[in-house]
């Protein structure tokens, strides 16, 4: 089979396959999904189809599919396919010209196509999505244009109009634990099975938080906001301040956001439990739990509304209710 890498994406690569085989590609797509959900490797798939020079077939070497292969910091050093992955906020107009409108009408140098693969694309400000939608409408053919996306409902109509939606389907809950055990064999089916429901079954954020050690620092959350371990809520909020300090302001709030979500989820799940469970205790702690779950949400609230950090951290552990976390 072609596509090789890519997993649990079957229908794609059927719609892909048979306009190939009709020479009905599009030019154009947005690839749709969240993070970490396979978008770019669905793309580089879809070059190597489309490059290789051998059969096609499964860890094939010839010396197109050699130079598609990501080197460990995400780096493909082939000649025809750019990778645009922008560390800024916006894209810029400047940029997109740069990068892409003024690379395009040039001959591919190695193969037969030409790959322009925007990461983050819904950042364009709508000046560049506005500069760049001829070159969309009227590439080379041999030019395939692929914008990444984890929220495409912010492209401008006009983008949607010339291009193929590709939505990434979530992975299985089998398919996903199998294959994030057999990549990290330290996390057990449980923790597995966890960041399967964390991440919505995008395998690359779970392999991401897992290289991280995101499972451990969440569980270290929970723990030192039960308040048999932390006596001063204002304690707990300057350790985690200090703990996240070293990066930016947004950064700070990255990281306290998800581990409120990774509160939250391990939570859930504890309600999910307890609901089912048949012990007398088992309705006062539904109570406890709840409180704990509106609590985290509203600290949520204050980090995205731009509360202080700290403060929002010491309103979360003031009167947090004790041993939710707990099996
Ligand atoms: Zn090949």
């Amino acid at each position: 089979m072609s596509f090789d890498g890519v997993l649990g994406q079957e229908h794609i690569i059927k719609r892909f396959e048979s306009a190939i085989k009709r020479g009905r590609l599009a030019h154009g797509f947005i690839f749709a999904g969240p993070r970490g959900s396979g978008k770019t490797t669905l793309a580089l798939a879809l070059a190597r189809r489309l490059l290789c020079n051998g059969k096609n077939e499964p860890g094939c070497d010839c010396s197109q599919c050699a130079k598609l292969a990501m080197d460990e910091n995400g780096i493909v050093s082939h000649g025809d396919v750019h990778i645009l992955a922008p560390d800024v906020q916006t894209i810029r107009v400047e940029l997109i010209r740069k990068e892409l409108i003024d690379r395009v009408p040039f001959r591919p140098v190695e193969g037969k196509y030409k790959f322009f693969i925007m990461q983050e694309a819904e950042r364009m400000v709508p000046a560049a999505s506005n500069a760049f939608l001829k070159t969309l409408e009227e590439p080379p053919t041999n030019t395939i244009i692929i914008l990444e996306s984890r929220r495409p409902e912010l492209f401008l109509d006009t983008i949607h109009s010339r291009c193929q939606m590709v939505r990434l389907a979530p992975l299985d809950e089998e398919t996903f634990i199998s294959e994030l055990r057999s990549r990290e064999e330290a996390v057990n089916t449980e923790s597995a099975r966890f960041l399967w429901r964390f991440t919505g079954g995008a395998l690359g954020e779970a392999l991401r938080l897992t290289a991280e050690e995101w499972l451990t620092k969440g569980d270290e959350f929970i723990n030192l906001l039960d308040p048999e371990n932390c006596e001063d809520p204002f304690e707990f909020a300057e350790t985690y301040a200090r703990k996240t300090k070293r990066g930016t302001l947004e950064e700070q709030r990255g990281i306290i956001s998800i581990l409120l979500d990774f509160a939250i989820e391990r939570l859930r799940l504890r309600l999910r439990d307890l609901c089912k469970s048949k012990d007398a205790h088992a309705e006062a702690d539904v109570e406890k739990v709840e409180d704990a779950l509106s609590r985290l949400f509203h600290a949520k609230e204050l980090i995205r509304s731009n509360v202080r950090v700290e403060s929002a951290l010491e309103r979360l552990a003031r009167r947090f209710p004790a041993h939710v976390g707990r099996k």
